[in-house]
């Protein structure tokens, strides 16, 4: 792959667990994931945890199982890296897009570390928009990667808000501005947004009809006993609905003129 995946051409579906659990759970999804349409396989391998005593995620065995559901199955894959350390074993293990999460939006030196190690190769990397981050900080925070891979697209994942009836608010309008602004592709994150499952095929509907440029949702085989995020994880059935779902929405990127 795969540095063109993101072009005009197709609008993108990066799908699968919050996290890589088992190698069962990892190759049943991408096998799933990859019949249905679904684009690029994700799975957090090292798990950003509010609290340190929380599972932390599989770690580095949970590598193994992403390999080997790509050369099963072809799909590329992608996790988050948290740290340097995690950049390193991610290339080496020939992943295909890595994305920098929410909580690391700001962490200036592993943008500009994550950069610089891709810059060769120029794989794309997913910068998540900090969950209060403003449009400036989000956009100066791609800047530092960019400056040395500029195959970055940006994903909105969901703000902070007040209310406890959604884990974010999905805030499209600054994305758009995002896109907008940066001329890069931004991909909506629906599963962080929402923190429910009944919202994943709405706001994934919107976010195709306005013009994004592609969805990262998060699909367990069972999603009610998923390590992390049960709650806001699509099963492979529903997935399945959601990729009919959205095959009737049209892609609206060209809507505008020039990206
Ligand atoms: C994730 O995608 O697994 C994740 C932790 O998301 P975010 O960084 O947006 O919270
Ligand atoms: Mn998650």
């Amino acid at each position: 792959m795969n540095k063109e995946i993101f072009n005009e051409k197709k609008w993108v579906v990066i799908a699968g667990p919050c996290a890589a659990e088992n190698r069962n759970q990892i190759l049943e999804s991408a096998t799933e994931i990859k019949k249905t349409g679904g684009d690029i396989l994700r799975a957090g391998i090292w798990k950003p945890r509010t609290n340190p005593d929380n599972w932390q995620g599989s770690g580095d065995i949970a590598i193994d199982w992403m390999v080997e559901a790509k050369k099963n199955t072809g799909i590329p894959i992608s996790t988050e890296v948290k740290d340097i350390r995690t950049i390193d074993i991610a290339l080496c293990a020939d992943f295909d897009l890595l994305w920098i999460g929410s909580r690391n939006a700001q962490n200036y030196a592993l943008l500009e570390e994550i950069g610089k190690q891709t810059s060769d190769k120029k794989i794309p990397i997913i910068l998540k928009r900090g969950f209060s981050s403003s449009l400036d900080e989000w956009i100066g925070s791609m800047e530092y990667i960019y400056k040395n891979n500029p195959n970055v697209i940006l994903c909105e994942r969901g703000i902070r808000g007040f209310s406890p009836d959604t884990r974010n608010i999905l805030d499209l309008q600054t994305a758009y501005l995002a896109k907008q602004q940066s001329g890069l592709p931004v991909v909506i994150d629906v599963s962080h947004a929402a923190g429910r499952s009944d919202l994943i095929t709405p706001m994934a509907i919107a976010a195709k009809a306005v013009g994004f440029d592609g969805l990262m949702v998060e699909v367990h085989p069972t999603p009610a006993t998923a390590k992390t995020d049960s709650k806001q994880q699509i099963s492979l059935d529903d997935f399945d609905r959601l990729i009919q779902t959205l095959n009737r929405i049209p892609d609206s990127r060209t809507i505008y003129g020039k990206k």
